[in-house]
């Protein structure tokens, strides 16, 4: 029983559902708009290597999330960030993360999905915008209303306010009223990546702020394999992450005027002078899912459609990990409608 089946979307999840089906001999295609995989494990070029804009670090709870990743990503794609991790309680004192182990790509978080990305099919730059039923299957349609072929199931993994859209254009409409309440829960993050001429905060890689404008700051510097080759260079990235609320607020602020607001903040939580000697700055609409419940993955068998996605497993990077695990299992064990 060998199936066609067409991925939407190339980040994390995707990506797990292409490798896990195709290790059962189904023949897999994977769909991204973007020019490369990846999707919110996200990272820019600078002068000196590269800065993680999107998810920061991940941790391991699934024993069966690093060993997929050791064997289909490669070993020496991630790696552990030792660093003081740590949060301001409401006196204004520091505490400490809990312990565990946190897990980054190296020298970037993209570097995953690039090992990742080696055993799939994908093919970039089609954003997929309908799906239409014909007696073969499903047809994908991308922007230019090319069809891109014909699946006997598809699984949509864009984050839940794409995915409504897309289902929505297919005249999916009792499967779309599924997901209003996940499109709700999305949360929205500037993102400004900043360059010091030194470290302005030596005390702690990476912290979770309770401020105005912060939610989460971090060196970027600090982590595995990212630091300079230059030794006289002293500069140090820091990535600064605005919270929910603020970037609501903001959210038609140009650039610049949130890379200085974000900064401005930083300034204040942590008392630093150090110059900024250069910044940038990228807006995630879909950012963090919050609260809801888990429900893993969605499968409707009728359709021979399922969705996948953090969104659907705890809003983190390992959670679009298990939900495609759980969506593959789901869409395997039924026959083909
Ligand atoms: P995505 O990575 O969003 O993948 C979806 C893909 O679908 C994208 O590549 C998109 O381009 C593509 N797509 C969408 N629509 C279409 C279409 N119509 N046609 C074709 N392709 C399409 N998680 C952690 O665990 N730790 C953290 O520290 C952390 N920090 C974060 C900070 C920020 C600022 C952000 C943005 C996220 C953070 N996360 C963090 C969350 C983490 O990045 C995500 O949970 C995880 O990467 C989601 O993977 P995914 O495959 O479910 O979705």
């Amino acid at each position: 029983d060998i199936r066609r089946i067409a991925i939407v979307g190339s980040g994390l999840a995707g990506l797990t559902a292409a490798i896990k089906l195709k290790q059962q001999g189904h023949n897999v295609t994977v769909f991204e708009k973007s020019r490369g995989p990846g999707g919110r494990l996200a990272a820019k070029r600078v002068a000196d290597g590269s800065v993680d804009m999107g998810a920061q670090y991940f941790t391991s709870r699934n024993p069966e999330f690093l060993p997929f990743l050791t064997e289909f990503a490669g070993d020496s794609s991630f790696a552990v960030w030792n660093g003081r991790f740590g949060f301001q309680d409401k006196e204004g004192q520091w505490q400490a993360f809990p312990d565990e182990p946190r897990y980054v790509g190296t020298p970037r978080m993209t570097a995953i999905s690039r090992g990742l990305s080696a055993h799939a099919t994908v093919v970039a730059e089609t954003r997929i915008e309908s799906l239409a039923r014909t007696d073969k299957g499903w047809a994908l349609s991308d922007s230019n209303a090319k069809l891109t072929g014909e699946f006997d199931q598809v699984i949509i993994t864009a984050p839940p306010a794409q995915t409504r859209d897309l289902l929505a254009q297919s005249n999916l409409p009792e499967l779309t009223a599924q997901l209003d309440d996940a499109v709700r829960r999305v949360l929205p993050c500037w993102a400004v990546a900043a360059h010091f001429e030194e470290n302005p905060w030596p005390r702690h890689e990476g912290m979770r702020c309770d401020h105005p404008v912060l939610f989460w700051v971090a060196n970027n510097s600090s982590k595995p394999g990212r630091t300079s080759q230059d030794q006289d260079d002293k500069g140090v990235w820091w990535v600064l992450h605005a919270n929910p609320e603020w970037t609501e607020r903001n959210v038609d602020a140009s650039p610049k005027q949130v890379a200085t607001e974000l900064i401005a903040a930083l300034r204040e939580v942590t008392g630093t002078e150090v110059a900024v000697t250069d910044a940038l700055t990228h807006r995630w609409l879909y950012a963090r899912s919050e609260g809801g419940g888990h429900p893993g993955h969605l499968w409707f068998q009728e359709q021979g459609i399922g969705l996948a996605g953090d969104w659907l497993s705890g809003g983190r990077v390992e959670g679009a990990f298990n939900s495609a695990c759980s969506l593959v299992s789901a869409c395997t064990a039924s026959a083909v409608s």
